[in-house]
């Protein structure tokens, strides 16, 4: 959903001291790297809070349209339907995690870009279950769970890895590239494939690395979410939770809630 995340190159051109890029800020009596650095954290500041107002928005649009279709589409199960009973247990526990992590970005001003994407996350998989307990209460197979882009979840759903052609000793692929074998690596979505396997950096989702996270303090800064370490994010191992069934209990038990130091 997000154009290319062009400004973090512009960064990087001028700011050699990323975390682990092994470059040094300019320090001392040179005044112009001060205010070429105070400049940056400005700008990185700004496009976090242009992303994230546009990404709440997102998510408050998402969380309202399965609270309607909840309602709209009412289910009456008979106490025998398992199966059904499960899947809508799934959509509420989705839908009311949604909204709590929606909540918490309005009161927490840390919240940051992937917990807003958990959010649109769970309101399309609350959707999801709830389409799976009506089809399971119309004796119709449910559709399969979308698996959504890995580098970002708010992509349409991935594309399958390339199959292997043939079969035996033909399934070893030996035309297959590195980067076809890189694109392969995590789910993707298409634009996402074509990028990699163009040698290109994917449109991925950022979060927020405050200055106190970053190495040398030279934050803050925008980095891919699934860099993020896993103390200090719970989305950065799990596509903003697309890819752990257990994320609504986590969030309604409150386990979700890490931030980097700020
Ligand atoms: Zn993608």
């Amino acid at each position: 959903m997000f154009r290319r995340w062009w400004f973090v190159t512009w960064l990087s051109e001028r700011a050699p001291a990323q975390p682990g890029g092994g470059g040094r800020p300019h320090c001392g009596a040179d005044r112009e790297p001060r205010r070429a650095g105070r400049g940056q954290r400005e700008l990185v500041l700004r496009e976090w809070e242009v992303l994230r107002e546009r990404l709440a928005r997102i998510a408050a649009d998402r969380v309202t349209a399965a609270g309607e279709l909840f309602r709209a589409a009412e289910l009456t199960l008979a106490a025998d339907e398992s199966a059904a009973h499960r899947a809508y247990r799934q959509a509420l526990e989705a839908y009311e995690a949604a909204g709590r992590l929606l909540d918490q970005s309005a009161a927490d001003p840390h919240t940051d870009l992937p917990d807003l994407a958990a959010a649109v996350v769970l309101a399309e998989q609350a959707v999801e279950h709830l389409a799976a307990a009506h089809a399971l209460h119309a004796g119709v197979r449910p559709e399969p769970a979308a698996v959504r882009c890995f580098y970002n979840p708010l992509h349409g759903p991935a594309s399958p890895a390339e199959p292997a052609r043939g079969t035996g000793k033909r399934r070893q692929r030996p035309t297959r590239t590195a980067r076809e074998a890189a694109a392969d690596r995590r789910p993707a979505c298409p634009a996402c494939r074509r990028a990699i396997i163009a040698g290109q950096t994917p449109d991925v989702l950022p979060a927020l690395l405050p200055a106190r996270a970053t190495d040398r303090r030279t934050g803050p800064l925008l980095v891919p979410y699934f860099t993020v370490p896993q103390q200090w994010s719970p989305w950065s191992a799990t596509a903003c939770g697309a890819y752990d069934p257990d994320t609504p209990s986590l969030v309604l038990r409150g386990a979700h809630r890490r931030h980097p130091p700020h």
